[in-house]
């Protein structure tokens, strides 16, 4: 066990409880409300996490606005020196974090790994903010004067996660709002805070000094206390729209900066002309991998011309995935995140064979040796899609495909601007004309070309179109260092004695 997870009094002794984290004290929430941190391939309760007290949630943020006094003017290269080292503890314990993930969340433990991989690229790029948070200089902007931006951070920020990356998504976060200079409050997702709060030991180790980084649990009432805090700057929110608009717009009218990061409904457009094997080994990893449960997974496949042909391909290679809890070798899905989770896809397949797509492989009730209680949903295909059945209106966020078939791509595209989502997309062609048609017409936020999850990597930023997103600025990359400052500018003149003649200026012009 380890040192953020403590024993819980009373009746449940076995059960750890999760700690908040509250100006470096990592502290028994004084809750009287609980819920329970499930395996989802066992259902054993691993931990029991708190909603957090009104009280503690205000003892966060005024841990957090203590201490910004002090670290907002910490030098740069201090700043750094702590994301260096952070990155080299998640990497000395990747192995160990991807366990603690794989138990609360499902997903495989390589998949896991990727997880825990692509938010230590994002502590990698915080580690060079020296590079990144500079402002401009101008010099001689009129006689003598001189005008430069100051890059400075806002204050206490925010941050609420979402349950399908505890590892990833936390990571986009605190690292680049820390590393700025401000201060940081993180709400994870109370369905799997295990890994979370590993990460959050580990970058208290690191260096973070106390106050700096806090962690309040809980649910709706947490993050509303969040939206509405006077002392909160900003909020980064990433999960899904529904609750993501509710959180733009309550933090927005309590005048903070905010960026949502929400749902999705990712097309693949495949092009008869793509390289089909290739295409359908894509097709079929992104789809399913995580069990479906990624904001970029390529759940809906828009078949073009020819290439309508090769559904019985496509389930024929869905059909070989192996689905089994994550910790078991060679697995390639593991169960959804709870039993609520699983219902919900179970009854969307339900209303997809009412609603008339033809069920091309169901995975509904697979038999899974040795996790019999999991909440399993093998891989599913469904052809014949249109726009007005729910399995095409809504984020299924489980292991199934829809395919939809197109006459060309002019087709393709209009299907895709026509959908509410601007997640992501992808187009699976060998013709860069083609390829190139689609980038410029298509209204996405991540476009991959012969790339199913085009994830950027942390010099970009992480975008979205539409319904997929609230707010400006994105999560990493340059934009990010806009986010978490505020740009002030600075027009300075130091006075020569021979200037003392040029009397008095009444215009707006700089003399
Ligand atoms: P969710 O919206 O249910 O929860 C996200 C966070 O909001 C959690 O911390 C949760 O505690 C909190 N929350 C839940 N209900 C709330 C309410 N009524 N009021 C205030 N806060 C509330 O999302 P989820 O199920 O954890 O995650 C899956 C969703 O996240 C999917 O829609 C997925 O597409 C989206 N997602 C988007 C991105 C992206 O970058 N666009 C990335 C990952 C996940």
């Amino acid at each position: 066990m380890n040192a953020a997870i403590s024993s819980s009094a009373g009746a449940r002794l076995a059960v750890p409880t999760v700690p908040l984290l509250v100006g470096g004290e990592f502290l028994q929430s004084a809750s009287t409300e609980w819920r329970d941190v499930i395996n989802p391939a066992t259902q054993d309760v691993l931990a029991r996490v708190p909603m957090a007290t009104a009280s503690e949630v205000e003892a966060a943020v005024a841990a957090a606005a203590h201490a910004f006094k002090t670290w907002r003017k910490t030098p740069i290269g201090v700043r750094a020196r702590i994301f260096l080292k952070y990155q080299q503890l998640i990497r000395d314990n990747l192995k160990e974090l991807a366990v603690v993930l794989t138990s609360e969340q499902g997903k495989t433990l390589p998949d896991a790994e990727g997880d825990v991989f692509r938010g230590l690229e994002v502590v990698e790029h915080a580690a060079a903010i020296g590079n990144l948070q500079l402002g401009e200089m101008a010099n001689n902007v009129a006689g003598g004067v001189d005008t430069y931006t100051l890059l400075q951070p806002l204050g206490v920020c925010a941050g609420i996660t979402p349950f399908n990356f505890p590892a990833m998504i936390p990571l986009w976060m605190f690292p680049m709002a820390i590393a700025t200079g401000n201060t940081f409050v993180l709400k994870p997702s109370e369905q799997d805070p295990l890994v979370t709060m590993r990460l959050v030991e580990l970058a208290i180790e690191a260096g973070v000094p106390k106050g700096v980084l806090n962690v309040v649990h809980g649910g709706a009432d947490v993050v509303n206390a969040l939206c509405d805090h006077p002392d909160i700057k900003a909020i980064s929110f990433v999960g899904s729209t529904g609750v993501g608009t509710h959180v733009y717009n309550r933090a927005s009218a309590a005048g903070k900066r905010v960026q949502c990061m929400m749902g999705a409904k990712n097309h693949a457009v495949v092009l008869p002309d793509a390289s089909k094997e290739q295409t359908l080994n894509a097709l079929t990893g992104a789809a399913f991998g995580a069990a479906g449960q990624r904001c970029m997974a390529a759940s809906t496949v828009v078949l073009v011309g020819g290439a309508r042909q090769w559904i019985p391909e496509l389930v024929e290679k869905a059909k070989s995935l192996r689905v089994n809890a994550g910790t078991e070798a060679g697995t390639d899905v593991g169960p959804v995140i709870s039993c609520a989770a699983r219902e919900r896809i179970e009854a969307l397949i339900a209303s997809g064979i009412n609603q008339g797509a033809h069920l091309e492989l169901d995975g509904r009730n697979p038999v899974v040796a040795g996790f019999e209680r999991g909440n399993f949903v093998g891989p599913t295909i469904f052809s014949n899609v249109r726009p007005g059945m729910r399995i095409y209106d809504e984020e299924i966020f489980g292991p199934v495909m829809v395919v939809a078939g197109a006459d060309n791509l002019d087709e393709a595209i209009a299907l895709i601007n026509a959908n509410p989502n601007g997640n992501g997309t992808a187009v699976f062609t060998q013709s860069g004309a083609a390829a190139r048609r689609f980038q410029e017409e298509i209204d996405v936020g991540q476009v991959g070309i012969n790339v199913p999850i085009p994830v950027p990597v942390p010099m970009f930023s992480f975008t979205g179109s539409r319904a997929s997103k609230l707010g400006d600025l994105g999560p990493y990359g340059k934009q990010v260092i806009t986010f978490y400052t505020q740009t002030k500018t600075v027009t300075a003149r130091w006075f020569d004695d021979d200037t003392a003649h040029h009397g008095v200026n009444t215009t707006i012009s700089l003399k």
